[in-house]
């Protein structure tokens, strides 16, 4: 991999157009999780510092290419400036004469944010005239929204090539860490594929049999595996008509050399509910009227001890219906392990996927990774082995 960072870049004195994710959560008008902005914070910092002018351009919802004002990202501005602490300008819009006159007001170290690129349809034609106007504002391009960098579109592609650009800090951190994990890895590798279904994955599962040594797989998504291999799945989440490819994915993992790991014991229940009557059961065993919710105590021992003879893992999707006690045994004892593990220095660990990184921060092992993405479709598309078109365009 080769990108240019922040630091082969001189800023002073010139305006940097800065891509970053700012699409929070809000709640009643005011941002409710500052944790997008808070990530941010390095880059706008470092150019700031650097004596240059951050001019910051982002989406917000989806206006689709209308100025849809309750899509203004106004509303973001001031959770920006107590996060950064510093006053933070406002453009109207982020080509065109407001945000030429907003650029234009900046001195060294000052931060403007500009409105939503999607209220322009070109944004997400990647349309590069639009990209041109957006350029036209300054002198240097830095991508730190590794999470949209899945999309090719005007603020996150286009742009790259009409200026020069480099990573910021988060986009850096992104791509070193998944870089550590599937691109050079230090073998053996593992990787956990759980959540709900295999036809939401396929791709991934695909990709993931070439690179790693040792695909352990959980959740719902072992159901329809289960079931390919003719056990009974009575009531459990089950995608039946995925018969046949989740046996070519076992034939081809074992074409590839990757060995495929299935549950052993699996916890079922009648009902799926808080505190449900639930008992272990045999993987070939499970009762008709019964539905599997979660690894049982013999394959969270069986991972747990996997895990033990890695150095490198990848993770994505929970092993049982985490949201809901008991359910979330299996993923909350990994989980920890795999934090346990890297604290250690045994195990590079890295994680990402919307309700992953939810089940990590329940068992409270999310902070003990190395690494967990919270950039939902962007990670998945890695995970998938795909070119991403923001990161492409930095050259990387
Ligand atoms: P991510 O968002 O991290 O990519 P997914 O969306 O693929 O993960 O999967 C998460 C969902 O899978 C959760 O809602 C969880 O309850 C569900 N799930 C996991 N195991 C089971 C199971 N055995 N039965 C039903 N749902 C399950
Ligand atoms: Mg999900």
């Amino acid at each position: 991999m080769a990108f240019k960072t922040l630091d082969d870049m001189d800023f002073a004195g010139k305006v940097a157009l800065v891509r970053v994710d700012l699409n929070v959560p809000v709640e009643n008008g005011a941002v409710s999780d500052t944790t997008r902005i808070e990530r941010v914070l390095p880059t706008i910092r470092h150019i700031t510092q650097a004596g240059g002018k951050v001019a910051l351009l982002a989406h917000f919802a989806r206006p689709k290419g209308q100025r849809v004002p309750e899509m203004s990202l106004a509303i973001v501005r001031p959770a920006l400036e107590a996060a950064l602490g510093q006053p933070v300008g406002f453009a109207e819009d982020c080509v065109g004469i407001a945000a030429k006159r907003a650029v234009a007001g900046m001195a060294p170290g000052d931060v403007v944010l500009l409105e939503n690129t999607r209220f322009h349809a070109g944004e997400e034609r990647n349309d590069p005239e639009l990209a041109a106007a957006m350029a036209a504002l300054g002198e240097l391009y830095v991508n730190d929204a590794f999470s949209a960098a899945h999309r090719a579109h005007a603020s996150t592609e286009a742009i790259a090539h009409q200026l020069p650009a480099c990573a910021g800090r988060l986009m850096e951190a992104e791509l070193t860490a998944l870089d550590r994990a599937l691109g050079d890895p230090v073998r053996p590798v593992a990787a956990v594929v759980g959540g709900a279904k295999v036809s939401t994955k396929l791709d991934l599962l695909g990709n993931l049999i070439t690179r790693v040594d040792h695909l352990i797989i959980g959740g719902g998504m072992a159901n329809t595996f289960l079931a390919a291999q003719g056990h009974p799945v009575g009531t459990s989440l089950c995608e039946h008509d995925m018969a046949d490819t989740a046996r070519a994915v076992m034939a081809q993992a074992s074409d590839a050399g990757c060995t495929l790991h299935l549950p052993s014991d699996v916890v079922v229940a009648r009902e799926f509910a808080a505190g449900a009557a639930h008992e272990v059961v045999a993987a070939d065993a499970c009762p008709d009227d019964a539905m599997i919710l979660d690894a049982g105590p013999e394959a969270q021992a069986a991972i747990i001890a996997l895990l033990g003879t890695c150095r490198t893992l990848v993770w994505n999707g929970p092993l049982g219906a985490f949201e809901i006690a008991p359910f979330d045994t299996a993923t909350n004892a990994c989980a920890r392990e795999a934090a346990r593990l890297t604290a250690e220095g045994a195990l590079t660990s890295v994680a990402g996927g919307g309700d992953t990184v939810s089940a990590l921060n329940r068992a409270g092992a999310a902070a003990g990774f190395s690494y967990v993405s919270t950039a939902g479709g962007a990670f998945l598309e890695w995970m998938e082995g795909k070119t991403l078109p923001g990161v492409a365009a930095l050259g990387a």
